[in-house]
């Protein structure tokens, strides 16, 4: 029913959008025919956080320091409670809206690319899998859409099947670190050792919060022989 509810919705998106023209996500003005998403004025104004370029490059690396090796740690957006990047996310997530995902992979890509040709030091773009239970209820991985947009501007090519989920959920409550860490190192596995061996990974996420999950990603690509893991997120929390 679920699903059936969600074609329905998407076609009735589609249907409406022949009749009304599209309006900017955050600020409900209409956008322009070449404008994508969110009007120019708003794009404009997004917290982008501009850690490729160097600037606060450390804040993201250091969550991940003395755990596990990561080349380099890079979030488009800061996250901010009711503000842009939070709704950009929620329609991401929870409204269908699949295509927040790409655009914004497009456009954070673009950046990745001509600033720092972070093209030349990647062979494979992972979206860190959603546990199957969130998959089959949102029919679709939110990051693998952000994974998608940035392969697209980087043309590098991604994977859905280099990582998987198994059915475990991690759980972070009245565990200390160590166990933390036996139990989230359980949560993923490889779906093709051949995709990552030898492989310079670029590992994709929507929100960087503890950078758990990511780590426990990093260790199982690593231990599968991944040559080396970076990581670029759409959002992290300051
Ligand atoms: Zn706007």
């Amino acid at each position: 029913m679920k699903i059936i509810g969600k074609l329905v919705a998407d076609g009735f998106r589609d249907l409406l959008n022949l009749f009304y023209p599209n309006p900017c996500l955050l600020c409900r003005n209409t956008l322009q025919s070449q404008e994508q998403l969110v009007c120019t004025a708003c794009r404009l104004e997004l917290p982008e956080t501009g850690q490729h370029r160097g600037e606060a490059l450390v804040s993201g690396q250091l969550r991940f320091a003395g755990k596990v090796p990561v080349d380099f740690v890079y979030a488009y957006l800061y996250f901010n409670k009711k503000g842009k990047t939070q709704r950009l996310i929620h329609a991401l997530k929870y409204r269908t809206m699949k295509e927040v995902g790409s655009v914004l992979g497009r456009w954070y890509g673009y950046q990745l690319k001509t600033d720092i040709r972070l093209n030349d030091q990647v062979d494979l773009i992972v979206g860190v899998p959603l546990h199957p239970a969130k998959l089959r209820q949102r029919g679709y991985n939110q990051s693998d859409w952000f994974a998608q947009g940035l392969s697209e501007t980087l043309e590098i090519p991604w994977s859905d099947r280099a990582l998987v989920r198994n059915l475990y959920t991690i759980s972070q409550t009245g565990k200390d670190r160590i166990e933390r860490w036996h139990n989230v190192n359980n949560v993923f596995g490889i779906g093709d050792p051949d995709l990552v061996a030898n492989k310079r990974i670029l590992l994709v996420d929507d929100v960087l919060t503890t950078g758990a999950t990511l780590e426990a990603c990093t260790a199982t690509l690593l231990a599968a022989n991944s040559q080396s893991v970076g990581i670029v997120t759409l959002a992290a929390t300051r």
